[in-house]
């Protein structure tokens, strides 16, 4: 793997090219070959858990049951999703016509893009590498993934494992950071996915524009938490635990912070803390299911953030082990360091505010978040969120959890993205839906 800023010895018009011949064939787009390339990427992941749990586990300090359930088990879950109902899927869809057009018939199908390219961060090294493939091959597509460079065990398994289970005519995998990337971004594709954050993202953008490729971004931001007086505090607590500090705080859709209305913004505390405990025991240094940061860079950074407010549970650090403590902060100012960027680790702070229209005003004063969290005993909350807020997606309740239903659009809006995927919508995504007119000349 070249080193950042470096040029690169990558001949990438020759991967794509090698692709293109492939896409031209047309066999990628029977449904057959769509359903063997499934079919294969779920025997890889059965095949290699134990291999990939370890790559994972090498990259990010995974436990073995979460990097199970959030890598691989998520992977394969939408692979028998998609398996399940491709085939109606791909059924054309008759539509009407007005009657100034009959006699005739319509219908749409959803055809392939061509040569696609999948761009994946570090976060969920192989979720977010493998189940865009997954739609890209459901939906006929060639394509090549470029895992992250930041989880370097996991891509190295990728460049490894892909190629030997998969068509190597259709998928090719290139490992690498900046340069490689930068060389894939030069060729033309016929839609490229990108997931990571928002300053690559415009870099994506503009390098598709000059080929006109349609762009998937799936980005990040602050997703914030509302908490509002009369919910159950401890189950709240519970639930706020379990989706901020899975993957120790690195996941797109964690609750980034807490707009704690009136009195829940202490009531909340011990909760919390209590929480914190009983999933991570007293020293969560310990805890086979807790993770690590990902590198010293982001350790820096993140222990950086940690006087933004008054430490409620937590704040323990190590380097060396790139272990950061889950931590609470309570009291935090708005203007407060943590506060100005997404956190992206185990640190949640609590943002006391007056009332409902505070909250509100807060979250539209900042970027359209990629999820939206409430706890709320009260529906004229919810129906205030709903209406009054904008996000890639609202949950009253149970934080994170939406992205593990493939019958839910995964994606954001503004700041936090544009596209969406998972399911059925992964096939949108990468298909074009193409109309279809029949008119008897006679
Ligand atoms: P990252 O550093 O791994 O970068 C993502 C990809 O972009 C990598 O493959 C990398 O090689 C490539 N890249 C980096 N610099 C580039 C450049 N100058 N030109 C071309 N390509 C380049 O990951 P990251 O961006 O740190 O990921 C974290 C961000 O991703 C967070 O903001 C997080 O919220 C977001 N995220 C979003 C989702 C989602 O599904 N919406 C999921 C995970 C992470």
């Amino acid at each position: 793997m070249a080193p950042q800023n470096h040029t690169t010895d990558l001949d990438a018009a020759s991967v794509v090219g090698r692709l293109r011949r492939t896409f031209t064939t047309h066999r990628t787009a029977s449904p057959e070959w769509r359903r063997g390339q499934l079919t294969a990427l779920r025997t890889l992941l059965t095949d290699h858990r134990d291999d990939l749990l370890a790559a994972l586990a090498e990259d990010l300090g995974k436990g073995p049951e979460e990097a199970y359930r959030t890598e691989i088990g998520f992977t394969l879950h939408e692979i028998a999703h998609t398996l399940d109902r491709l085939d109606d899927w791909l059924e054309p869809r008759p539509a009407e016509l007005p009657e100034r057009l009959l006699p005739a018939t319509a219908h749409t199908v959803r055809e392939p893009l061509g040569v696609v390219l999948v761009i994946a961060p570090w976060n969920y090294p192989l979720q977010l590498a493998l189940a865009p493939l997954v739609g890209a091959l459901a939906a006929g597509n060639c394509a090549v993934v470029k895992p992250s460079e930041l989880a370097p065990a996991t891509s190295a398994a990728l460049a490894r494992l892909l190629p030997r289970y998969l068509d190597s005519d259709a998928v090719a995998v290139v490992e690498g950071a900046v340069p490689e990337t930068t060389a894939l971004l030069a060729q033309r594709f016929d839609h490229i996915f990108y997931t990571g954050n928002g300053t690559v993202g415009r870099i994506v953008l503009a390098a598709a524009a000059p080929h006109l490729t349609p762009v998937t971004l799936e980005l990040g931001g602050k997703s914030p938490v509302v908490l509002d007086p009369g919910t159950d505090l401890a189950a709240a607590a519970r639930r706020l635990v379990t989706g901020k500090f899975l993957n120790a705080g690195q996941t797109c859709v964690a609750p980034d912070y807490v707009l704690a209305i009136g009195d829940t913004a202490r009531e909340i505390e011990p909760h919390l803390a209590a929480a914190v405990r009983e999933t991570y025991g007293a020293d969560p240094a310990g805890a086979e299911e807790y993770g690590r940061i990902v590198n010293e860079r982001h350790f820096d950074r993140l222990t950086a953030l940690l006087d933004s407010g008054r430490t409620v549970i937590g704040g323990a650090h190590d380097r060396a082990a790139r272990y950061l403590a889950p931590t609470v902060l309570a009291d935090v100012a708005p203007d407060a360091p943590v506060m100005q960027e997404e956190i992206f680790g185990p640190i949640l702070p609590i943002v006391p505010v007056p009332d409902l229209d505070a909250a509100i005003a807060f979250i539209n004063d900042r970027d359209k978040p990629l999820a939206l969290y409430a706890f709320t005993a009260s529906e004229d909350t919810k129906r205030r969120l709903l209406a009054e807020t904008s996000s890639g997606a609202l949950t009253f309740g149970l934080p994170v959890a939406h992205l593990t239903a493939p019958e839910l659009p995964f994606g954001g809006v503004g700041e936090s993205g544009m596209g969406r995927y998972h399911g059925e919508y992964s096939l949108d995504t990468f298909s074009h839906t193409k109309a279809v007119l029949d008119k008897p000349l006679a």
